[in-house]
């Protein structure tokens, strides 16, 4: 099948990409149709997909399950809205998760991960007023860190990444520091009392460059936090469903957050939808007989029915299927791979969790050169920059991978040539 120009050029002329420079950005790849691990193009080529679109599609794309319980909920009901009303998938969604992240807790859902940051950082201001009388507008974050694209996650975000340069004056100022500098950390909350809360993407910070950090920095920023007063929220918008290899990154570290975002492969990449949860103590200051004390926030899909069906679906694979498994399978041939990346000098820096395995070049390279070559290799790639990284489908094949992961130790190769 060949392209039908009037859908590609007439609309092309009007879409405005992501995160482009729409002048100069490469046409993007027309894709007809996915199947398991493969993007299938329009002109009829098939490519293996080591992003996994922005790591959602953990189960490989157009996965039965997901596909028919997306259907049945299509024909019953495709949403109804929250307000007033309640279904039986948003209703169940809502326990399995509370009763996997934060036993006791309540969920509140939106259809985006930004949102449901904004949700958690308001949810930690209104915290403190409701119950403490306190105004704490501040909140802690990290550099490296990446938490969304509206002007309160952009704050929170690295200071280069968030672009709050670019916005300097709009985006309200934060404290975004060094995760290696705990004690700057303890110091600064000690200091300023009006700290919310600290944000951080556990155990890896994803769009900032796939950087990893280990459990112990958790479980001291859990630490800090109790000591001086301050929520700890986990955003595991990347970390959650099984990425880092348990099913949360704050599973894997031991450590209870206060409040937790989802999203991403919240629904396995079917659809829009993601979450906040907030632990029972916190949900408790909002619990009461005054309507001021209530949260104010109501996307108008909050628990679009559509996508909590299919994140029950979700939920019901990770419980049926070998994930996690795969996952830890997925570990082991990353880390074979890449490890011996470190000899070259054009490597900088080699980072193998779970199912994430980035390779840090050592000199700036032409990007869209490699994103080119790994195209005409057969793969889809798609750097950060400096950092070529992979995040599989969970359910990607031994062969599929191999051939991912010797297309970025050529890479790599033909750069310390
Ligand atoms: C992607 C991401 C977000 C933002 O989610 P969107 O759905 O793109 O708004 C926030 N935090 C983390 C850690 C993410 O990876």
């Amino acid at each position: 099948m060949t392209t039908d120009p009037s859908w590609l050029e007439g609309g092309l002329r009007h879409l405005w990409a992501p995160y482009a420079q729409m002048k100069t950005a490469p046409r993007p790849l027309a894709v007809r149709a996915t199947q398991g691990c493969r993007l299938i193009l329009d002109e009829g080529r098939a490519l293996i997909d080591g992003v996994a679109s922005w790591w959602t599609a953990v189960h490989g794309y157009n996965h039965p399950r997901l596909i028919e319980a997306a259907r049945r909920q299509l024909d019953e009901m495709p949403h109804v809205m929250l307000g007033g009303l309640v279904h039986e998938q948003a209703a169940r969604l809502a326990a399995r998760l509370a009763r996997m992240t934060l036993p006791g807790g309540r969920v509140f859902f939106s259809e985006s991960g930004s949102v449901a940051v904004e949700v958690a950082m308001k949810i930690a201001v209104q915290y403190w007023r409701n119950s403490a009388g306190e105004t704490r507008s501040r909140f802690v974050s990290f550099k490296g860190g990446y938490h969304g694209d509206t002007f309160a996650t952009m704050s929170v975000c690295d200071p280069e990444e968030g672009m709050h340069a670019l916005f300097a004056g709009v985006l309200p100022a934060q404290h975004v520091v060094d995760l290696c500098d705990l004690d700057g950390l303890r110091a600064l909350l000690g200091r300023e009392k009006n700290m919310a809360a600290v944000l951080v993407e556990p155990l890896i910070q994803g769009a900032g460059g796939m950087r990893v950090h280990e459990a112990r920095t958790l479980r001291c920023l859990r630490e800090i936090c109790d000591e001086q007063g301050a929520l700890l929220i986990f955003d595991e918008i990347f970390t959650g469903f099984g990425r880092t290899g348990a099913m949360f990154a704050a599973n894997k570290a031991g450590v209870v957050p206060d409040i937790m975002t989802l999203g991403k492969a919240l629904t396995g990449g079917v659809a829009p939808l993601a979450a906040t949860v907030a632990s029972a103590r916190v949900y408790a200051a909002f619990h009461d007989d005054d309507p001021a004390k209530a949260l104010m926030h109501g996307p108008t899909f909050s628990g679009y029915a559509v996508g909590c069906a299919v994140a029950n679906a979700s939920l019901d694979l990770f419980e049926e299927e070998p994930r996690l498994h795969e996952v830890a399978a997925i570990e082991a041939m990353l880390a074979a791979a890449f490890e011996p990346l470190r000899a070259s000098k054009a490597v900088k820096d080699v980072r193998v969790l779970g199912a994430m395995g980035a390779v840090e070049l050592a000199a700036p390279y032409d990007v869209e050169a490699a994103r080119a070559r790994f195209i005409e290799r057969g793969v889809f790639i798609r750097p950060l920059g400096q950092v070529i990284y992979l995040t599989p489908a969970y359910v990607i094949g031994a062969d599929e991978l191999g051939l991912l992961t010797a297309a970025v130790s050529e890479e790599a190769a033909r750069l310390s040539a």
